[in-house]
């Protein structure tokens, strides 16, 4: 799909500091792009990523249920509402509500973040506030949305915790092992034809890492045990709402997965 800009959009997205996608240039899947990490990038410890766990226990050691079997294979009605009554970890306890995604359920973009925040553990919603405004605002720039629209225009959104973390802290690895399945199950019911990771937490509990963004920008990866799904990886917005002056570099990032697009 090409995307027209008129004459006054190209003027905001230059006031910004953004490059307009142009010519498709076909990215293959681990190609080697030369990479600018992000000076103003926040020098963090690195996600301690839970080790990948198969079929992670439903059942506690004293019998407790966690999590409902066979969520691998379940449909979206199933899996919603074994979400939504999840207790597999401590973050139950002090949701306001569960946060499961939204989107167009064969959306060939899948936008995957971190957890849901104050505004989203009360909406039920991810994405909302400025962090989600200027995340539509970014789609809307390359002809996506998250609102009603053909599966190809319209996004799937999800994050890899269902329940809000008290105080935004960081999740532990316990609570990404248990929640993951869940978004596992999401990935194969859309069936993306790329994944756009957003925030570092994301990027590294999806590929399983501690390299920090600024590394992993402007290549092309794939989710281990997801083989054939390319994934790019950017700043959350809500980062980004901090440090603006990467605006331009999300908005390559994002150039970059219009071109992989083009190209699958
Ligand atoms: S964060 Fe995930 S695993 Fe934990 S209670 Fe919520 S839905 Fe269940």
């Amino acid at each position: 799909m090409s995307v027209a800009y008129s004459e006054r959009q190209r003027a905001m997205l230059q006031e910004m500091g953004i490059r307009v996608w142009a010519s498709p240039v076909p990215v293959p899947v681990a190609a080697s792009v030369p990479v600018v990490e992000a000076a103003a990038e926040k020098v963090v410890a690195p996600v301690v990523v839970a080790a990948p766990v198969a079929n992670p226990a439903s059942v506690s050691a004293q019998g407790i249920a966690l999590r409902p079997s066979g969520v691998a294979a379940m449909d979206w009605d199933a899996l919603r509402a074994a979400v939504s009554s999840c207790r597999a970890c401590a973050l139950c306890e002090r949701r306001t509500q569960t946060v499961f995604g939204t989107g167009h359920p064969q959306a060939q973009w899948m936008l995957i973040g971190e957890a849901p925040g104050e505004q989203e553990d009360r909406q039920g919603e991810p994405f909302v506030g400025k962090a989600g405004q200027l995340l539509d605002n970014m789609l809307r720039a390359v002809g996506l949305t998250r609102g009603e629209a053909p599966a190809h225009e319209q996004v799937y959104i999800a994050n890899v915790l269902k329940c809000r973390p008290p105080q935004n802290r960081n999740p532990e690895p316990q609570e990404v092992a248990q929640c993951e399945p869940y978004l596992l199950r999401q990935i194969a019911l859309v069936q993306p034809k790329l994944i756009l990771a957003m925030g570092r937490f994301a990027v590294q509990s999806l590929l399983k890492t501690g390299e920090p963004i600024g590394r992993l920008r402007g290549r092309v990866h794939e989710v281990p045990g997801l083989p054939g799904v390319p994934v790019v990886v950017t700043y959350h917005p809500a980062y980004l709402l901090r440090n603006p002056m990467d605006k331009a570099r999300s908005w390559e990032d994002l150039c970059l997965a219009r071109e992989v697009m083009t190209d699958v």
